[in-house]
């Protein structure tokens, strides 16, 4: 099996990874009363990019961008920037009431954005 190939199945088996996190987290937040009655989550795809200036984006239209650097990255780390990118879907500021969002699903919240600050060198492998 060549090289090339063998890092192509590890960059699948990530992108399943972070797939199936989102299925999770989805639920978690579409279950959270804050957000149910927000229609635009309903809706958003899942893209995984080379990005080497943001672990993660939402785009206009509800299209959520992750750098696959993010798999370097401890679960709940992972499942913080997802949270914190579904969030920016009905809420696409940084208000406090996009905060008071994030918390609401992930009260630890600041301790796993500062372990992202923190690794912020490993986006320019
Ligand atoms: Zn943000």
């Amino acid at each position: 099996m060549s090289q090339r190939y063998i890092a192509f199945e590890e960059q699948m088996n990530k992108t399943k990874r972070i797939n199936r996190q989102m299925v999770r987290i989805r639920k978690k937040i579409l279950d959270n009363w804050y957000l149910r009655c927000d229609p635009l989550l309903f809706s958003f795809s899942v893209k995984i990019t080379n990005a080497q200036k943001r672990w993660g984006s939402c785009g206009p239209r509800g299209t959520l961008n992750f750098s696959w650097r993010l798999i370097m990255m401890p679960v709940e780390v992972i499942d913080y920037l997802i949270v914190h990118e579904l969030v920016h879907i009905g809420q696409p500021d940084h208000s406090r009431l996009f905060w008071t969002k994030v918390r609401c699903i992930l009260p630890d919240y600041k301790e796993r954005e500062k372990c992202l600050k923190q690794n912020d060198r490993l986006l320019t492998l």
